[in-house]
């Protein structure tokens, strides 16, 4: 079966979801919507305290190439415009507080294309969709979708692929939309493929959905045929975009690089129904499915959330959390961030919520000792790097070896970590070089 080289195979989980179909949490009391939700410069507003807006309002402009513009997410009035907990990065950040109003009213500008408008989109006109809509990638990365399908003239694209992996245990909000939207997702896929000047598109999907595949193949045959479902190995990281590409096409991503350098372009399954939304429906991203899942939750879902709302209005839409509740991750066990506060919101990127439970001690982690020379983190490191090597030179701060032996083309995918007999912290370590490495950067760039 189509695979890469490495990954590892961590217990899956995904049956206390799977079977949950996707609910429509009705619309919170209060949003708080942070600037920052995607890579690359934080919005700005352009609300102020006491504006009323609607349900898909735009809120603030993306500042920059790399940036996307935020939306409302319900009809109400701006509250507040000032720092909150946000559950990616570390401090505070500008957030817009909506309250909501009486009525949950979508903005006027929200209204279909008829199928021949949207045949007529050009390439740019359809890009420009894109960017006003406010799509980022919904895989978990939140690059801003019409950058990554607008690769440099000189980059010979020639596939597309979308990414209906979904690799990190527990998850399955990918594959619930797969199954119940696969017409958007297809129609999707059509779009981004005209966008890029392709005639065809390849869907890759894990083996351990056999409903999503089956549906998809059914749907692609009559909707667009040119779309092709793949069955992929089912093992961690194979959602990981270079993995992906090796899996699929045998071509290896450069050290450092990115796919346009290998002609592909990758979109998760849930970016290409956003794209078909916004398309069709002049629906920008203020909506996303999440799967709130664990031990430590009452009632796992398959949430379609506004962005947002806050995590203790979506635990206490699934029934709250269970009394031995003990950690809170934002997305996956493997890739997924520990939560400090159920006040964080859920952002466009937030895959998933996590709830674990001591009791089962599931993902535990073990006492840390003396690495034993076993390789096993050499052998399934997806990368192709030797961990061992790397975490130590980080914990030590010998940053140039650490970046000589490839400490920056880690993607922190945890896999070594979860195989290492010896519980060392090996992609804890990895991150604090990175970190290390990347202050050092700036400080002497603000130094030139
Ligand atoms: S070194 Fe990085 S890429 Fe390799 S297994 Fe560890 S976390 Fe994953
Ligand atoms: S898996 Fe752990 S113990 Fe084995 S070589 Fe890697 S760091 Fe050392």
């Amino acid at each position: 079966m189509i695979t890469f080289r490495g990954g590892i195979h961590p217990p899956e989980f995904k049956e206390l979801a799977e079977e949950k179909p996707i609910e429509i949490m009705p619309a919170p009391k209060q949003v708080v919507i942070p600037l920052s939700q995607h890579t690359g410069a934080p919005a700005k507003p352009v609300v102020n305290v006491g504006d009323e807006v609607k349900v898909g309002t735009l809120i603030a402009e993306p500042v920059g190439m790399i940036s996307a513009p935020v939306h409302s997410s319900i009809a109400g009035k701006v509250k507040a415009i000032e720092p909150w907990v946000h559950p990616v990065l570390p401090v505070p950040t500008k957030s817009i507080i909506i309250e909501a109003g009486e009525e949950d009213e979508l903005d006027p500008e929200i209204k279909p294309r008829s199928d021949n408008e949207i045949e007529e989109l050009k390439p740019d006109d359809i890009r420009e969709i894109i960017r006003s809509a406010g799509i980022v990638g919904l895989g978990g990365a939140a690059f801003p979708t019409a950058v990554k399908v607008t690769p440099p003239k000189d980059a010979k694209i020639d596939t597309l692929i979308i990414n209906g992996a979904e690799c990190e245990p527990f998850l399955t909000a990918d594959d619930r939309l797969m199954r119940e939207k696969p017409e958007g997702i297809i129609n999707g896929a059509r779009i981004l493929a005209k966008v890029l000047g392709l005639e065809r598109a390849f869907i890759a999907i894990e083996h351990n959905k056999p409903e999503a595949i089956r549906v998809m193949t059914e749907t692609a045959r009559s909707v667009w045929p040119e779309a092709e479902v793949l069955t992929v190995k089912t093992k961690y990281p194979q959602g990981a975009e270079k993995q992906l590409i090796s899996a699929i096409l045998r071509r290896e991503v450069p050290a450092g690089g990115l796919p346009f350098m290998v002609g592909v372009v990758v979109q998760n399954a849930g970016t290409a129904y956003a794209v078909w939304e916004a398309v069709a429906k002049r629906k920008p991203l203020y909506e996303r499915v999440v799967t709130v899942t664990g031990p430590g939750i009452a009632e796992p879902k398959n949430l379609l959330v506004r962005i947002g709302t806050l995590a203790a209005d979506v635990i206490s839409h699934c029934g709250g959390l269970r009394p031995s509740a003990s950690k809170f991750i934002s997305g996956g066990p493997m890739m997924g961030i520990a939560q400090a506060s159920l006040e964080v919101p859920v952002i466009k990127g937030t895959s998933g919520m996590l709830f674990l439970d001591s009791s089962k001690r599931l993902f535990a982690v073990a006492e840390e000792s003396s690495c034993i020379r076993c390789g096993h983190c050499v052998g399934i490191c997806p990368m192709k790097l030797v961990p061992a090597e790397i975490a130590r030179m980080a914990e030590y701060e010998k940053l140039e070896d650490a970046e000589r032996w490839g400490i920056l083309d880690c993607m922190e995918c945890g896999a070594c970590a979860f195989v290492c007999p010896a519980g060392r912290r090996l992609v804890q370590w990895i991150k604090y070089g990175k970190t290390l490495i990347f202050a050092e950067r700036s400080r002497k760039k603000g130094n030139k």
